[in-house]
This record gives structure tokens, sequence and C-alpha cells, in this order.
């Protein structure tokens, strides 16, 4: 009998001044291009909340991890849409007979400002994950303007997703 599985992920992106003034790539987070002087230093898009919700969904599956599944000195992956691997932890998620009951995920950063773009974050995370709205949080915090997220060199993600049959 399938039973409902929980799963915690968690990622964290280095931000430094976007391409050509540092290595940032275009800011992406949960799928939505933000407009931001900094941007994350990652080998695929950067997006730190697809990337810790898929490592949400694998975990719940126990099944190897995003780092292990997408290897990043792979050049097919250099600069890739973080939806391709979110998808392909949903595709093992339905394969296993599990569907999205709800996610919880917290994005801790100093800047950009989360609370404008969430509900539009929410319903491309819905999307991807063949979940109603309403099974989606997404929380913006700051770091208090200490450490590297506080100084706005890094974005923080903690994601926890549980599945059910
Ligand atoms: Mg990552």
């Amino acid at each position: 009998m399938t039973r409902a599985r929980i799963g915690h992920g968690y990622d964290l992106h280095r931000l430094e001044p976007v391409a050509p003034q540092g290595a940032g790539r275009p800011f992406v987070l949960g799928g939505l291009r933000i407009e931001h002087d900094r941007g994350p230093v990652g080998h695929s898009d950067g997006d730190a909340l697809l990337h810790a919700v898929t490592d949400a969904i694998l975990g719940a599956l126990a099944e190897p991890d995003i780092g292990q599944l997408f290897c990043d000195r792979d050049p097919q992956w250099d600069g890739a849409d973080s939806a391709v691997f979110l998808a392909e932890a949903v595709r093992r998620m339905q394969a296993r007979g599990l569907r999205l009951g709800n996610l919880d995920a917290t994005v801790i950063c100093e800047r950009p400002k989360i609370g404008p773009v969430k509900d539009a974050m929410r319903a491309r995370l819905a999307e991807l994950l063949h979940a109603d709205v309403s099974a989606i949080n997404i929380k913006g915090k700051t770091h208090e303007k200490v450490d590297a997220v506080g100084e706005g060199r890094a974005i923080e993600v903690h994601a926890v997703a549980l599945l059910v049959p």
C-alpha cells in the first residue's frame, strides 16, 4: 500500500553582479525572471527555489538527489531551465503513484523582495507540480543583514513537500 511520504530540500546559491560585471546569471526564482542587479552563480539557471523543491520531492521518494541526477559538470545542463529537473522529480513521483499533497517553502534573501512576486511564483509552481495553488506556500524572509545571505551575496531556500497517494 502506498503511504504519504515527506521530504525536505535545501539549496543555496551565491549571488554576484550579473555578467559581464560578475559571474551572476539573470536572476530566476520559482521559474520567474526577476529584475535584480545580482544573479545566481550556478551551472544551470541557478533557480534555488526549483532546486530545493526538486530535492524535497526526490527526498520524499528516497531517490537520488538533484546533484546525482543532473551532474553540475555535465555540459548538457549548462544554463539549463531548472523546470527540467523538477519535471523529472514529478515524473518519478507520479510513477510511484503519488501526487503533491502540499508544499511549504521558505526563501531567504535580502533582495529582491519576494512579496510582490509570491503569487505569480505559487501559480508557476502549481503548474509545474500539477497541483492546486492552494497546496503551494512560499514565505519570504531576510537574514537581518548578517552573514553572506544578509549581505546580499547569497540566496537560500528550504522546502518541505508532502506526497500523498
Ligand atoms: Mg542549486
